[in-house]
């Protein structure tokens, strides 16, 4: 962290200053230009605020030279992270995943026909929404517990793995029994406690980016998961608000490669809930492979006209299968 102090800071105000960083801890380089004297602080700032130091009359501006979030980051980290799932498999560090199924699950029939048919087609993961975020109270809420207990017979009879919202720590003994990856929806992503919850459990959290949060913001939100010294994160862009409205969100897909720059984690998009049309889907599901993502998550519904949640930005298993195909073709084109 770098002070830059006023012309008009006199030397006292200036030793002041010294000894009350030096008291907590921090170590103080003064650099005395021409015009500016600023002074320079080692060690961890993190307790310190910005805002704070700029109340002080005789400071100018305060810059931040190092990044809010530690753990998430790839200064301490610089690998890449592989999450292990349940079953075996592995999310990023060259471990591709595709997580496909309803937005919600809606019956036993419908869960197990498309878990079937995502299985066939080369899925990695299985997800349904129990426990449904919606904008409107009157909509649609999901099955709750009921839904779960599906959820579970249809990777009983698939073998997939399978990832489900957890909108409460209220449920947060059945998702640690049941889940295999739990889902943090872009409306929890500021949710703290709910984010040191599920950091203590020793599970995969999916954490999808808020819908007005910055990628600094998300990543100090993984931080927080991550701060339980338990779970393991996987980084999700789903979209965020814009004044666009040709869309339902507007896709960051620069995220993508902003996010592995910035960070070890694995990094998946979702097209689904970034696009809100199906026929957006396929092109951007594409674009996110070139970008560099580390997995994808798509809503796959058997009958999309039909669907309780989230029907327009479903695709049918068909397109999803022919999506499969060129995402390997698209996975070659770009390690080659
Ligand atoms: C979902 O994946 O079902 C969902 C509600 O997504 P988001 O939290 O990104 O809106
Ligand atoms: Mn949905």
């Amino acid at each position: 962290m770098i002070i830059i102090l006023k012309e008009t800071a006199t030397p006292e105000q200036i030793s002041e200053l010294r000894e009350a960083m030096t008291l907590r801890g921090l170590i103080v380089q003064d650099i005395v230009g021409e015009e500016k004297h600023m002074m320079g602080l080692a060690g961890d700032t993190s307790e310190l605020s910005q805002e704070g130091l700029e109340r002080y009359g005789f400071v100018d501006r305060v810059m931040k030279v190092s990044e809010p979030y530690k753990l998430s980051g790839r200064h301490f980290h610089p690998e890449d992270t592989a999450v292990s799932i349940a079953g075996g498999s592995k999310v990023g560090a060259g471990s591709f995943a595709v997580v496909a199924g309803p937005c919600s699950i809606e019956s036993e029939e419908q869960i197990l026909s498309i878990a079937r048919d995502v299985k066939r087609s080369g899925a990695s993961m299985l997800r349904g929404g129990a426990f449904k975020p919606r904008s409107s109270p009157y909509s649609f809420q999901g099955l709750g517990l009921d839904g779960l207990e599906l959820l579970k017979i249809a990777r009983e009879k698939t073998g997939l793995p399978i990832v489900t919202e957890l909108m409460s720590s209220e449920y947060l003994s059945e998702f640690e029994r049941d889940v295999d990856v739990i889902q943090i929806g872009a409306r929890n992503m500021q949710n703290f406690s709910l984010l040191r919850d599920v950091g203590r459990l020793g599970k995969p959290v999916l954490l999808k980016r808020g819908p007005s949060s910055t990628i600094e913001e998300l990543l100090m939100a993984a931080d927080y998961i991550l701060h339980g010294g338990k779970s393991s994160v996987i980084l999700c862009e789903r979209g965020i608000r814009t004044f666009e409205t040709a869309t339902r969100n507007t896709l960051d897909l620069s995220a993508v490669p902003v996010l592995k720059k910035k960070s070890h984690l694995p990094v998946l998009v979702d097209p689904s809930h970034g696009t809100g049309y199906w026929d957006l889907v396929f092109p951007m599901a594409l674009a996110s492979v070139a970008a560099g993502a580390d997995g994808l998550i798509i809503e796959v519904h058997d009958r999309p006209e039909f669907a309780l949640c989230d029907g327009q930005q479903s695709i049918t298993p068909v397109l999803f299968d022919k999506l499969m195909r060129n995402i390997s073709a698209v996975r070659d084109a770009v390690k080659n």
